[in-house]
């Protein structure tokens, strides 16, 4: 149950606040700039109006969210924050003396209120919403680019996840206290999960009950690291090899496992739409997507800057069609010549490489045909055949017995002849000079609030960990350009 209203704070201390959080403190200008009862709106129906205990308010829950995500702080620690910070007591709503709730309460909310709430979409909306509401938004440019975040969980078995966990605990207290070595239990012996947890669980209470340095940051933090994954393992929320996460390609050499995030940003470098996805997905295929949503959330497009994996010939035609100059460089190799293909690969700009559909990139390949003539060159990209004789998506794709499996691109197709004579243009050439800023973002996203690795596992948690985490960045950025123009 909730109560339709916010709690009326009758505190005799509610007046440290206009004392301790100054006018220009960035919690006090978000509660300021963000009417949140669109929160309330949004998950009302998730929530019993009638009975039961009243639930911690949804707005207040939200809020630990956003905490979460603009201080990249682990649940315990937001909450355990939240018990001395004023600026976060006085962000939550809460007053000064009150009590705070158990960092459990946090798991419960995201996976019981936020689910199907389409959050990424919503949070940005809004965002989007108050900055042209505030005259802010005035370009009709967006930029567009993925930037890709590990997953929480690599590629561990259970046992070995857990194993690392308990290690760094172990570590951090020996590190700061000798006595402590000999104090831990044995490690457990056998292949049962059951027995690490409990060596897990073990282990926290030694150092909670008898460890001097327990309350120190450096072993706090990792104790809550550890307590999280147990809780994981105990709710199923998580597993070691997350369900969701999927190897991606940085470059030929270079791989990581996890997600994308695909964004939008305006020339004002507040974010106008993002889709997020596991980690082998390809950027061009989402920019019609990236400008529908920007469209929805309430931009003007007249230009998308974005890198050479955008200009496939799919995207020069959409971008035709709805009449968008497309600054985005063309790869000779970047689609394929005949488009009847039944089953599309995908092309990795970094790696020059095509990836198979099973996530596979190619190992080599070779350019055929000669320039300059009336016939299109080809480039051919050679598959390992040894992982297409295993591969369960292999019908349709390799045939069985064949020497070995290759995929053709011609190299410029008519579509692209518009627009290589177009990337030779002064205007084309100035504009792609602003591309800088979607790098400076994604950058942004990841150091101050920790976008590089996924804080749960899943794509859903992804997706929450999205919508957070660009709604703060988006309050932030709208912030500084009110405080600019002033
Ligand atoms: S058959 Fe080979 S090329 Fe085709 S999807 Fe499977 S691994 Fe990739």
């Amino acid at each position: 149950m909730i109560s339709k209203q916010e709690t009326l704070n009758l505190s005799p201390y509610m007046a440290l606040y206009d004392v301790l959080i100054p006018k220009d403190h960035l919690l006090r200008q978000i509660n300021e700039l963000v009417d949140f009862s669109f929160v309330l709106d949004e998950l009302q129906s998730k929530y019993c109006l009638e009975n039961g205990r009243n639930a911690i308010h949804p707005i207040r829950m939200f809020k630990y969210l956003l905490l979460k995500s603009i201080y990249d702080l682990s649940d315990a620690d937001l909450v355990e924050r939240s018990k001395y910070d004023m600026s976060f007591k006085y962000f939550l709503d809460m007053t000064p003396e009150e009590n705070v709730m158990n960092s459990s309460s946090l798991t419960k909310f995201r996976r019981l209120r936020l689910q199907d709430l389409y959050l990424l979409d919503l949070l940005i909306n809004k965002t989007v919403e108050i900055a042209v509401e505030k005259g802010l938004l005035l370009s009709k440019i967006i930029m567009v680019d993925a930037t890709h975040t590990q997953a929480r969980y690599n590629q561990k078995s259970p046992k070995e996840f857990l194993r690392e966990k308990s290690k760094s605990v172990r570590k951090a207290v020996y590190q700061l206290e000798e006595e402590m070595v000999g104090k831990f239990p044995e490690k457990p012996t056998s292949n049962e999960i059951e027995e690490e947890l409990q060596y897990c669980r073990q282990v926290v209470d030694v150092v909670e009950t008898q460890s001097k340095v327990a309350q120190i940051p450096a072993v706090k933090e990792r104790v809550n690291v550890l307590k999280e994954v147990i809780d994981d393992y105990e709710n199923q929320w998580s597993y070691s090899d997350d369900p969701d996460a999927r190897v991606g390609h940085k470059s030929a050499d270079t791989a990581f496992f996890g997600f994308k995030t695909h964004i939008a940003m305006s020339d004002e470098r507040i974010i106008t739409a993002a889709i997020v996805t596991t980690g082998e997905k390809s950027d061009g295929q989402y920019l019609q997507e990236l400008i529908e949503k920007s469209k929805e959330a309430g931009m003007e497009i007249e230009t998308v800057l974005g890198d050479a994996a955008y200009s496939g010939k799919d995207n020069l035609q959409y971008a035709k069609t709805e009449e968008i100059q497309l600054i985005s460089k063309l790869n000779p190799v970047i689609t394929s010549g005949s488009g009847q293909r039944k089953i599309e690969f995908d092309y990795n700009k970094d790696a020059g490489m095509f990836v198979c559909p099973a996530g596979h990139m190619a190992i080599q390949k070779a350019r055929s045909g000669k320039k300059n003539q009336n016939k299109n060159q080809h480039t051919k990209y050679y598959f390992d055949i040894e992982k297409c004789k295993v591969c369960p998506m292999r019908e349709g794709c390799y045939q069985e017995g064949a020497k070995s499996k290759t995929y053709s691109v011609t190299i410029k197709s008519i579509e692209h002849e518009e627009q290589a004579a177009f990337q030779e243009t002064d205007k084309f050439k100035q504009l792609a000079r602003n591309r800088y800023k979607i790098e400076a973002k994604n950058s942004e996203l990841k150091h101050p609030h920790g976008y590089k690795t996924a804080k749960s596992a899943g794509l859903f948690g992804m997706e929450i960990q999205g919508a957070t985490t660009i709604f703060a960045v988006n309050l932030k950025r709208i912030i500084k350009l009110l405080s600019d123009k002033e």
